[in-house]
């Protein structure tokens, strides 16, 4: 096999010997890459253990230092990019133009970026003349990260930067389908100086997931992943009433309005949509085109999805690779399927595709689709694959509220000239984030996270500090003070 797949506990890899084995597959090419057993019940506790340990170590460690070995934790990961973006190509199916300029640099720009606030994180003071108070800022203790697929590297990163900065450990269990990087951040922590068990990790399936979001030792459980298991993990940890952070799926409104340049806002739609073959949270899946500018965005957005290049990963030419696995492109063309019988048209793609010498990869054509209404299924669930529907409005009012109709509530997007109407479309659409011009800007300094079912919590800019500290109020009298008692 072409990687060994394992966990990490107490700075050491670690041969899962739970029940269940797993065998991971290239998307590409169908190939076996590694196999590996998950973590059994005695490994989970062997992870909860070391972290526990090594948790009140590193705490102790002065802020500073602590972000000192994380700045040196994001150098030897971003030396490492070539290297690590051929791993999330290999088990992911991303083109390796973008694993290689986005997956492992905006991870490295997370610990990076919390290495530096390391040193900040301050409270707060008041003086009352009789007395003042402080607030300390204390670590959680041990928490869980649990992430999906999309973005291996770049998740494991954005979950364990901010809680490391803040002193606790991270169990990490990534997606059992993407599994080889995490070991390997793992690993880089652990040589930039982070002592082993601060950061240890997990592999397999629901089980170990459930087991974290349940268990005494853990304080707080942070997840990505789809709606249904938010809701499982935030059922698993209520009875201990843990802290839960959940980033879930999304059904994005992007809105062309008809002050809009057809080609730029067509170019912006295929970037709200095509990225990662579709499989990002916070695309801008729902289309909306104004009525007078409609025929000539289209337009524009069924020529450049022709010439969009669906190609192995590991091509620096390919804009668009392969879906994550056969059962997921099964997924992808059932929606599509099924928006052809309900009546929608499907304009462009709506069929598997053959890449030569990537005979048993799962690729999945880029797919648009029109004449849809709100109502149907393709318009309301999150399909997670390259589809972009096309949806015709008239009025402002009438497209925020058609926006708004839906339970998911992660990002949105508006193209127009019109200055207050960008800020006044901004204001009313219910999401956790919104671009006005452009979409899936995210420097680590913006609060990423949804409104509705699309999470809760916040991961990066300062919210984040916040969700992985707890604040301690510390009142000191001064005077003396007459007692009722
Ligand atoms: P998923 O919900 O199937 O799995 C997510 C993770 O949870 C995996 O590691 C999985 O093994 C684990 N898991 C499954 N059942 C569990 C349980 N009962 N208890 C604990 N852990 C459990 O999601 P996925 O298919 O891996 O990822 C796709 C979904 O993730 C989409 O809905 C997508 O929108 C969402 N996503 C959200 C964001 C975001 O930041 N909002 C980012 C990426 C992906």
């Amino acid at each position: 096999m072409k990687y060994a797949i394992d966990l990490f506990v107490d700075g050491k890899r670690l041969a899962g010997d739970g029940d269940t084995e797993f065998t991971s597959v290239n998307p590409a090419t169908g190939e076996a890459i590694g196999q590996f057993r998950e973590a059994s019940a005695s490994q989970i506790e062997l992870a909860i253990d070391s972290a526990t340990a090594a948790q009140k170590e590193w705490a102790a460690f002065p802020a500073e230092e602590r972000g000192r070995i994380l700045r040196k934790a994001a150098d030897l990961l971003r030396a490492r990019n070539d290297e690590l973006s051929r791993i999330e190509v290999d088990d992911t199916g991303k083109p390796i133009a973008e694993a290689a300029t986005v997956d492992v640099q905006t991870g490295a720009d997370a610990i990076e970026h919390y290495a530096n606030l390391a040193g900040s994180l301050q409270g707060e003071y008041q003086d009352f003349g009789y007395g003042f108070y402080y607030t300390r800022r204390e670590p959680l203790g041990v928490c869980a990260g649990i992430g999906a697929w999309n973005y291996p590297l770049q998740i494991a990163c954005w979950k364990s930067a901010p809680a490391l900065a803040c002193g606790n450990a991270m169990i990490f269990k990534p997606s059992e389908m993407t599994p080889i990087s995490a070991v390997h951040l793992a690993e880089v922590y652990c040589e930039a100086g982070v002592p082993p068990g601060v950061f240890n990790v997990l592999q397999g399936e629901r089980g170990p997931g459930a087991a974290l979001s349940e268990h005494p030792g853990i304080a707080k459980v942070s997840l990505t992943g789809s709606a249904p298991t938010g809701r499982k993990v935030m059922a698993a940890a209520s009875p201990r009433l843990k802290h839960v952070s959940l980033e879930l799926g999304g059904k994005s409104p992007f809105i062309i309005f008809d002050d809009a340049d057809p080609e730029h806002a067509a170019r912006l739609a295929m970037y709200a949509n095509f990225l990662t073959q579709g499989e990002i949270c916070a695309n801008g899946t729902r289309v909306f085109i104004h009525a007078s500018i409609y025929d000539a965005v289209v337009e524009k957005i069924l020529e450049r999805t022709a010439k969009l290049r669906v190609g192995p990963p590991s091509d620096p030419s390919t804009q668009i690779g392969a879906l994550i696995s056969e059962n997921h492109l099964n997924v992808v063309s059932g929606f599509v399927e099924r928006a052809w019988s309900a009546g929608a048209r499907v304009l462009a793609g709506g069929h598997r595709v053959d890449v030569a010498g990537c005979e048993n990869g799962f690729f999945y054509a880029p797919t648009v689709i029109g004449d849809s209404t709100d109502d149907m299924e393709h318009v309301r669930e999150e399909i997670f694959g390259p589809v972009m529907t096309l949806l015709k409005f008239d009025t402002e009012d009438e497209v925020v509220e058609r926006a708004n109709d839906s339970d998911y509530g992660l990002a949105g997007g508006v193209v127009t000239k019109d200055l207050a109407r960008a800020h006044r479309v901004a204001a009313s659409i219910q999401t956790g984030m919104f671009w006005i011009n452009t979409y899936q800007a995210q420097p680590m300094q913006i609060p990423f996270g949804g409104y509705k079912q699309s999470g809760i919590g916040r991961e990066n800019g300062w919210d984040v500090l916040d969700q992985y500290t707890q604040k301690k109020s510390v009142f000191v009298q001064m005077k003396d003070e007459e007692l009722p008692f």
